[in-house]
């Protein structure tokens, strides 16, 4: 839903002013459109369903895997196509894994999306339908932006969704945007969002040769940058960055890497996530035994280190995985 369109046309009919927070109520709290909306006039209701479409983003497919995550591809409405995923967990959490971007002009070796053609910044709209879409079905309770695209490379946008996130049931600290590290929306996130949104960072090598290999961006925006602004994000924030890992066999999965990682990471600012590689085609996985013996390197060195969970694998919908080839 367009917010600022729905008040520019309750604005012009000359509606009191709570009205756009009835209707904006109903939405995040899972309405399935207009007609549900029992305490705004009929008529009104019939003149918002022709003027201020439900959602931006017509749903095309929708495919739920044996765990339970579920995988919606989107289009928007000039046909970009989108996918956002709904991860559930045992414990009851509900977390949804939103994109930014339809596509990613990014080139990351490992990762899916940055394989298929760019199209072009989501606005704060399409982003917040992704999660609306996924409210209707179930309460939600964490949100990740880790779908397809570089936030920081639309950090407008992406803080203007989050922004709305609470009203769905998704509080700022259950919030996480991703980054590569791109520098110039990275240094704006950390100076200028106030909001106490966590801040992941896909790290992937300890090095800034390997990385560089890995991730092209990283001849942009080396290592030594990009920390440094997660350093002064945990200082100024008080929390610490999540690093993401993924795991490649034979490529980062080495004993003496993980020990290059430990140094180079502060246990008081950092915590590394390591991901098991989700095929993609063009790696090997590394297998448990490795990703154990590369754990155990970090919890020596006392740096907080999980292992993610994979979620969605079967219909492509876990990490790295969203891409659509677009018609
Ligand atoms: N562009 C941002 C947001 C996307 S987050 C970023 O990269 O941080 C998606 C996460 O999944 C990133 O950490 C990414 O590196 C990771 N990823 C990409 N391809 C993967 C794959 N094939 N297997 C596992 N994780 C992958």
């Amino acid at each position: 839903m367009d917010r600022a369109l729905l008040a520019e046309r309750l604005a012009e009919r000359g509606e009191p002013a709570y009205r756009f927070d009835q209707v904006w109520r109903w939405t995040a709290g899972g309405a399935d459109g207009y007609e549900a909306m029992t305490n705004v006039p009929a008529a009104l209701r019939a003149e918002l369903e022709r003027e201020v479409p439900f959602s931006t983003l017509a749903v095309e497919r929708e495919a739920e895997a044996r765990d339970g995550t579920v995988k919606t591809l989107f289009r928007t409405g000039d046909g970009h196509p989108v996918e956002a995923v709904l991860m559930r967990y045992r414990d009851g959490r509900r977390s949804l894994c939103l994109s930014s971007q339809s596509g990613c002009p990014l080139t990351c070796t490992f990762c899916a999306t940055g394989h298929m053609r760019f199209g072009r910044n989501l606005s704060a709209s399409e982003i917040l339908d992704q999660a609306l879409h996924f409210r209707r079905i179930e309460e939600v309770d964490h949100a990740v932006f880790m779908g397809m695209g570089e936030p920081m490379l639309n950090l407008d946008a992406v803080v203007e969704s989050a922004r709305c996130l609470p009203d769905l049931g998704i509080t700022h600290r259950r919030t996480t945007i991703s980054t590569v590290g791109w520098l110039p929306g990275l240094r704006r996130f950390v100076d200028e969002v106030e909001q106490p949104i966590r801040l992941a960072l896909s790290l992937h090598a300890p090095t800034d040769e390997l990385r560089s290999e890995l991730m092209p961006v990283n001849d942009r925006y080396p290592l030594a940058d990009v920390l440094g602004e997660c350093r002064r994000y945990v200082e100024l924030r008080r929390r610490k960055v999540f690093v993401e890992y993924v795991m490649l066999a034979g490529v980062n999965d080495r004993v003496e890497q993980a020990r290059a990682l430990a140094d180079l990471l502060d246990p008081k600012m950092f915590k590394v996530n390591l991901i098991p590689y989700n095929p993609t085609g063009m790696f090997e996985g590394s297998t448990p035994k490795a990703i154990a013996a590369f754990k155990d390197v970090l919890d020596r060195a006392r740096l907080p280190a999980t292992v993610r969970l994979t979620r969605g694998r079967d219909i492509a919908a876990a990490c790295g995985q969203l891409a659509v080839s677009a018609t």
